[in-house]
């Protein structure tokens, strides 16, 4: 299987960035047994694109298209590929409510350009995109295979890895294991550095870093004669990943933060109770949502108003009108009412300002107080989380299980 990559942006012809896109994903495709015969760049230019495309069909079973899927005039590369493909666009109506609740959310208005995003080519694949507005699409036609992902590497490389990676995966039928390791807790370029040495090292097995909704995934993969030998290539570097990243490291199989949490909580018996401000039951549902998870979950309270935390768990109305209710000392009283009224061993208490709205110089948006009780011991930390109303949420709700899976792993 021969494969081209035609990267879209005037900008790259410019010289005003480069064609990393290309770099990664030409190594990726080598990885996982597909050859790459040729890089193109083109600019916002829909007849040169349409040349482009028509050459890369002709010479190689796949193409892989970065960039130019954005909302504006100059992001031309769907409908280029479409008309190439002799195939419509239609619009697709979950898409186009996501773009508008995503408006709604940041509060800006949705232009007629912002829609064409919910356009997509009939009978293709969607990509999702979990760091930004614009999916990728898959179409397979006439044997042939074209990916359209889009520029940010930050969204593309996930993508890649997440959807179009597993794909070839699979289509090669190579004998290529894989294990996905999750980490939390450190920032993405400390982490880069404390294994850094690792992935320039290894061909094969390869280490492949990046991040994807606030957590930061390594894929090691391997390419062996069987999947067996495949994972004994692969075991050791993952040993020796583990002994840089330490506890920060909470997945082996991709497993979530709240799965890692929950087995931990079953495996030792620790029953668990949570309240919430800001993120209104998001943690409670991301503990539902595990399998398993009734032996240990006793109690979800959502204390939205203040009077509610005063009501519901004995939060001090001074504490609120001294500290106000998005403070540490608001957050450890909401935990210590919780236990106090649940008796779980754990708890888990959320205080936050999640925004558009709300923050102050002092507490901007994004301000958010945890306090974690395991045993009759709290630990508390505030934190500036950055991101919209959703993004700071579940980021609020992975900080909170990660301090209570670090509890549990000093018991
Ligand atoms: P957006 O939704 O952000 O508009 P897009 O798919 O339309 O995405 P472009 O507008 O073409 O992407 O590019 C957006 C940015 O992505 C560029 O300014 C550049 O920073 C980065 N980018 C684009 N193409 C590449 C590339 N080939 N290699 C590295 N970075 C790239």
């Amino acid at each position: 299987m021969v494969a081209e990559i035609l990267a879209v942006g005037t900008e790259l012809l410019m010289g005003q960035i480069v064609n990393t896109n290309a770099q990664y994903i030409t190594k990726r495709l080598n990885d996982v047994g597909v050859n790459v015969y040729y890089h193109s760049v083109v600019g916002d230019n829909p007849v040169r694109l349409k040349e482009c495309l028509e050459l890369a069909l002709n010479r190689c079973d796949v193409v892989i298209t970065t960039g130019g899927l954005g909302p504006t005039r100059d992001d031309i590369t769907k409908e280029s590929v479409a008309d190439i493909l002799g195939i419509r666009l239609v619009r697709h109506e979950e898409i186009f409510q996501n773009i508008k609740c995503f408006f709604e959310r940041v509060n800006r208005r949705m232009m007629d350009n912002n829609t064409k995003q919910a356009d997509i080519p009939e009978d293709c694949t969607i990509i999702p995109n979990n760091n930004g507005t614009a999916p990728g699409f898959l179409i397979e036609k006439d044997g042939k295979t074209i990916i359209m992902l889009p520029g940010p590497p930050r969204e593309m490389i996930p993508m890649f890895e997440d959807t179009v990676y597993p794909y070839f995966e699979k289509k090669t039928g190579q004998i290529i294991g894989s294990r996905m390791l999750k980490v939390f807790g450190i920032g993405e370029s400390e982490m880069e550095m404390k294994i850094l040495d690792l992935i320039e090292a290894q061909s094969n097995p390869t280490i492949a870093p990046y991040v994807s909704k606030g957590e930061i995934v390594i894929r090691v993969t391997a390419r062996s004669k069987n999947y067996g030998e495949a994972m004994k290539m692969i075991n050791p570097v993952i040993e020796r990943i583990r002994e840089r990243l330490g506890s920060n490291l909470y997945a082996f199989d991709g497993e979530t933060l709240e799965e890692t949490v929950v087995q931990l909580l079953i495996e030792k018996n620790i029953s668990i109770s949570t309240v919430e401000s800001c993120t209104g039951g998001m943690l409670a549902s991301k503990l539902v949502n595990v399998p398993g998870v009734s032996k240990v979950f006793d109690n979800g309270f959502i204390t939205y108003s203040n009077q509610s935390k005063i009501d519901v768990l004995g939060v001090l109305p001074d504490t609120i009108s001294t500290c106000g209710a998005v403070s540490k000392e608001t957050a450890v009283e909401m935990v210590k009412g919780l236990i106090k009224r649940t008796s779980t061993r754990a708890g888990i208490s959320i205080t936050g300002i999640a925004g558009p709205d709300g923050g102050t110089p002092e507490k901007p948006v994004g301000s958010v107080y945890i306090a974690v009780m395991l045993d009759g011991e709290i630990e508390s930390i505030g934190l500036k989380l950055n991101g919209d109303r959703e993004r700071v949420r579940h980021m609020a709700c992975l900080n909170a299980l990660n301090m209570l899976r670090k509890k549990i792993l000093r018991l």
